[in-house]
């Protein structure tokens, strides 16, 4: 069995802690690798390293930076396939959806090539007789990333290619259910002529992560899971003096009003629900129809279609979606659905007694599901099932739906489905969640806009990526000049007023 090690001083380096755990295929349902997890000193390792790369990467040109990213940016495009690949077999995706992923990461990588233009200052002539002011943005030091499952390739890259265009050194912590995409990466940035020790890589599970947080090299940390741990993340990692950003789960609706084109929400609803068997922050689980009508006549649209997916491993290349990602949650959404049927749901197309293609019976499938009826009193309303589980919550207006959508504790992403352009304006304006979609059910920001929610959907002040990634990985700096000027003669002495 191989062991997946970390990734220090620009070469793989076996696990040496004596600590590992299995890593599946969730296709099926079978360990073929283990992932090392790190200790303490495997951790401080990997900060010493990046802490001892820092000065000469900050102060390395930008546009230098940026070439090595862009010659980083070339590997990609030509090894999407690669990555896909191994991206698939931890994760379980479709090899489109895997695709996918290293392609919104790769964009940020094309963002983060514009660094020079990016960290550009600012100036003001004669802020006071003959004197200037500008202002300039630093890098902060070691940063590190701190990533979930779901995206093995996709969130790292919302993180590390705008810290290190920014001039930081990175520590990534990838997920240990999928970790082998961390250390192509990490290979293809050395390859792409990154210094030794600007990218480490640390294997690992809670104690790497309590070894970043508390580590005084550490200047920041970017994290992107669950909420609980989001929130742990927040709370830990500023209480020991660092820049926090951390991102959470996520329960995303989308209303549908009477004069929404239908099929086209179907069709949306489609991609939204079940695309990455749901296992995505930004994946709509939840539709909220107004009036009976309306719902009656979506639910008449999706179930064929619904029943029409094809449900299957990566290796075919036909299949619309994968299974999940470990027994667990396979266990976990499937105890989702029983729960929604005992508070009162009614389970429309039911996933539970899904029949794995031969070859696959102990893959972890479940099969795409839909849940009429849903009240915000149910389970399956308030908590996030992150599976292939779309609930329909019926409502009567577009007031009610608003207050569903507000009652949430969560607001990554929304959607509305309508071609009433007063409505769409108003929902955009009113609605309180970071990420809007007006006819777009996956509203997820381009490179160069940044991604983050609000609520218990984010923990700190800055989104990824984007203008928020540079502020978020740079501190400012102002500098106030002025020169002996004009004809010469001794300095006046001015008692200084302003504070
Ligand atoms: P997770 O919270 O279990 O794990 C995320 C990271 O935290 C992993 O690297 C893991 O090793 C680490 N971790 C886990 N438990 C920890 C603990 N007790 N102490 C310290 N570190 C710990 O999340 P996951 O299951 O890998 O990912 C799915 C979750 O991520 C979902 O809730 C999903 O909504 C969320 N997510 C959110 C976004 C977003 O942008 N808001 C994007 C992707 C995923």
């Amino acid at each position: 069995m191989t062991e997946i090690g970390h990734y220090i001083d620009n070469a793989r380096v076996a696990g040496t802690s004596g600590r590992s755990q299995p890593v599946f295929n969730p296709a099926i349902g079978q360990s073929e690798k283990s992932v090392a997890l790190a200790s303490v000193e495997e951790v401080n390792a990997a900060v010493a390293s990046a802490n001892a790369a820092w000065s000469n990467w900050a102060s390395t040109p930008a546009l230098r930076r940026a070439r090595i990213l862009d010659r980083f940016k070339m590997i990609l495009w030509e090894r999407a396939d690669q990555l896909a690949e191994v991206i698939s077999s931890e994760h379980g995706k479709t090899h489109d959806d895997a695709l996918g992923e290293v392609t919104r990461g790769l964009e940020v990588v094309e963002f983060a090539v514009g660094a020079p233009n990016l960290l550009k200052g600012e100036i003001t002539e004669n802020v006071g007789t003959n004197v200037d002011s500008h202002s300039l943005r630093q890098p902060l030091g070691v940063v590190a990333g701190i990533t979930p499952f779901n995206f093995p390739c996709m969130v790292p890259m919302w993180m590390f290619p705008v810290a290190l265009a920014c001039g930081n050194t990175f520590v990534l912590k990838p997920s240990e259910r999928d970790p082998s995409a961390s250390l192509l990466i990490a290979e293809w940035l050395t390859e792409a002529g990154l210094p030794e020790g600007v990218f480490n890589v640390v294997q690992g599970d809670k104690l790497a992560v309590d070894t970043l947080l508390e580590h005084p090299d550490v200047k920041a940390i970017s994290f992107v899971g669950s909420t609980p741990i989001a929130k742990y993340i927040y709370e830990t990692g500023t209480k020991n003096g660092k820049r926090v950003q951390a991102l959470g789960g996520a329960k995303n609706h989308m209303v549908i009003l009477p004069d929404a084109d239908l099929d086209m929400a179907a069709n949306a609803l489609m991609g939204a629900a079940y695309g990455s068997a749901g296992e995505r922050c930004m994946a709509i689980s939840v539709a909220v129809p107004v009036t009976d009508k309306v719902a009656d006549a979506l639910v008449e649209k999706l179930v064929p279609k619904i029943e029409a997916l094809k449900v299957g491993p990566a290796a075919d290349r036909a299949s619309d979606m994968g299974p999940v990602v470990t027994k667990a949650a396979q266990e976990k959404i499937l105890g989702y659905i029983d729960k929604g049927e005992a508070e009162g749901a009614k389970v429309v197309v039911d996933g539970r007694g899904f029949k794995a293609p031969q070859g696959y019976e102990d893959g972890y499938f479940v099969g795409p599901t839909l849940i009429d009826d849903v009240t915000p009193d149910m389970t399956i309303w308030k908590e996030e099932i992150f599976g292939p589980v779309l609930s329909i919550v019926r409502r009567n207006s577009y007031a009610d739906a608003v207050d569903l959508v507000h009652a949430h504790e969560y607001a990554n992403g929304v959607a509305i489905f309508t071609r009433d352009g007063d409505a769409a304006r108003n929902f955009g304006h009113e609605i309180e969640v970071g990420m809007v979609g007006i006819n777009v059910p996956i509203p997820v920001p381009m490179a160069f806009h940044s991604f983050g929610g609000w609520k218990q959907s984010l923990f700190g002040d800055h989104h990824m990526h984007g203008p928020e990634g540079i502020r978020f990985y740079t501190r400012l700096k102002t500098i106030t000049t002025r020169w002996p000027t004009g004809v010469r003669s001794d300095p006046e002495f001015v008692m200084p007023t302003m504070g």
